[in-house]
């Protein structure tokens, strides 16, 4: 068990900054998760907590320990790829063992500590199996078995599901997040899939450009993004921007949108300029006797719900709404915010207000 704590940790390759000053602690026990779009540094990140590559500058502590300079050898941890390299010429049983034999420990010791693994992954049946016939699912539960055996401090993980189809991929997450309860052991998790950071983790970093966005817990994230970027990526369909000019502040609790007040509680005084205004899709409604019109452009039938597409005057707006309400192509409407639920935004810098 580790607690792991990065201090304005940077990367630069030559010319080009991977990954700007980042600074944020994962506590001991936590499935927490890099998540961001390809190319923000998210393996860079992990890959110097791991070891597999030095900063240019800041710390690394594991338990209190600076370790930012020390090879991955010496950080007591394990790393699960993306692609699992496993023996194909030794059996399921000999491939968990490995780790152990190669640090020197007698056959018998190691046999015990095998079949607790495979216990643990439900794969005690197939240790004499060789690992060539064997399914997807039970390759992965054999790397993960040779990850675990050593008991190390944490776990690091590169888009681990990121080869399997979509059915396999999820029942594989939640395997791995109940093997992460059972064990107890930080996990630090690589995804740009923000369902599955949303799904599995305890906490999640949200990277762009080299650059953390946001850190918290999930719902944290996606009620209160810290940023424009945040907001869409996280959310499917993502947060709405209307973009309009506005001033906020000396006492009022309420912004004007093209002509149409909005309640907007908690608004910091004195804000002006070029506002975003940011709300969810699940929190509108269509009510034709709201003020604030729109046109529905398409709907997109999801089963419970439907995405209804409409084109308002400050640009195209997607709302979640129930199957069996009422939506038209063609038809204007008028559009109901929940207020509590906006999030307003500094046009151009794109950090939130609240
Ligand atoms: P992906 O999901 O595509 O792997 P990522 O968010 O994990 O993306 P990184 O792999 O951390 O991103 O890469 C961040 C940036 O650093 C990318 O622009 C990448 O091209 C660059 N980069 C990574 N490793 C090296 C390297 N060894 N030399 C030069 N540039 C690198």
């Amino acid at each position: 068990m580790a607690q792991i704590r990065i201090e304005n940790v940077r990367k630069e390759f030559g010319a080009f900054t991977a990954v700007e000053s980042s600074s944020f602690t994962i506590e001991d026990g936590e499935f927490f998760m890099l998540l961001g779009p390809s190319g923000c540094g998210k393996t860079t990140t992990l890959r110097m907590m791991a070891g597999l590559e030095l900063p240019t500058s800041g710390e690394i502590y594991i338990d209190g320990e600076e370790v930012g300079q020390k090879p991955a050898s010496q950080r007591d941890i394990a790393f699960v790829f993306q692609m699992f390299a496993l023996y194909p010429h030794m059996n399921v049983g000999k491939n968990i063992s490995y780790p152990l034999i190669s640090q020197g420990m007698s056959r018998a010791e190691a046999r015990k500590k095998v079949v607790e693994v495979a216990r643990i992954l439900g794969i005690e049946n197939i240790l004499n199996r060789p690992v060539g016939g064997l399914s997807g699912g039970d390759r992965q539960r054999v790397a993960l078995g040779r990850a675990i055996v050593r008991e190390p401090k944490a776990f690091f993980m590169d888009e681990p599901l990121g080869a399997l189809d979509a059915e396999f991929r999820e029942h594989m997450s939640e395997e791995l997040r109940a093997l992460h309860d059972r064990m107890g052991s930080t996990t630090v998790y690589v995804t740009h899939d923000q369902l599955e950071a949303m799904q599995m983790g305890d906490k999640i970093v949200v990277m762009d450009q080299g650059v953390v966005e946001q850190f918290g817990v999930p719902q944290q994230i996606y009620d209160w993004p810290a940023t424009k970027f945040v907001a869409q990526f996280i959310g499917s369909p993502p947060m709405n921007f209307l973009e309009f000019h506005g001033m906020v502040g000396n006492g009022m609790d309420k912004v004007t949108l093209d002509g149409t007040e909005l309640e907007v509680p908690k608004l910091l005084e004195g804000t002006q300029g070029e506002l975003t205004f940011g709300i969810r899709p699940e929190h509108i409604r269509l009510d034709s006797t709201a003020p604030y019109k729109g046109r529905i452009v398409a709907t997109e039938y999801l089963g419970t719900t439907q995405i209804v597409s409409l084109d308002t005057p400050n640009g195209p707006v997607k709302a979640r709404i129930e199957s069996h309400e009422r939506a038209r192509v063609g038809e204007l409407t008028g559009l109901k915010f929940d207020a509590r639920t906006v999030t307003l935004f500094d046009a151009a810098s794109g950090r939130a207000l609240l």
